[in-house]
């Protein structure tokens, strides 16, 4: 799983809260008072990672986060340009918008090539 991408979709393009703890004892979120069930864990790469309930967290990786990203995403004034950008990076060309948008339907491709289409963009509009 890739948790900065899905930080960055959950906040910017669904406006949605990425959960998060003060501390091992806090019960809910220090942003939205939200109350978290679950526990920390720590790993060799990051000591304060809130365990991933699907209830709190949308994974962009699987099926179920890709419906909830999908239908957002396609109604977003940058959509036409995000399409654009992706075919224009892709280097493709002969095939018709329903080959192409089959190309996205596959949540990791879908949620990183989103995710990437802002991290060469100046702001989320
Ligand atoms: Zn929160």
């Amino acid at each position: 799983m890739n948790e900065e991408r899905n930080k960055f979709l959950t906040e910017k393009v669904l406006g949605k809260c990425w959960h998060e703890k003060k501390d091992d004892y806090s019960a809910s979120c220090f942003k939205c008072n939200k109350l978290l069930h679950g526990f920390w864990y720590a790993t060799p790469q990051n000591t304060s990672i809130f365990n991933i309930s699907s209830d709190e967290f949308i994974d962009f990786d699987s099926w179920q986060g890709f419906g909830v990203l999908w239908p957002v995403v396609i109604k977003k004034e940058w959509w036409p340009e995000f399409m654009v950008v992706q075919s224009t990076a892709r280097e493709i060309c002969g095939l018709s918008v329903i080959q192409f948008l089959t190309i996205f339907i596959n949540p990791p491709v879908f949620a990183t090539a989103v995710y990437e289409f802002f991290l060469h963009r100046k702001e989320v509009t």
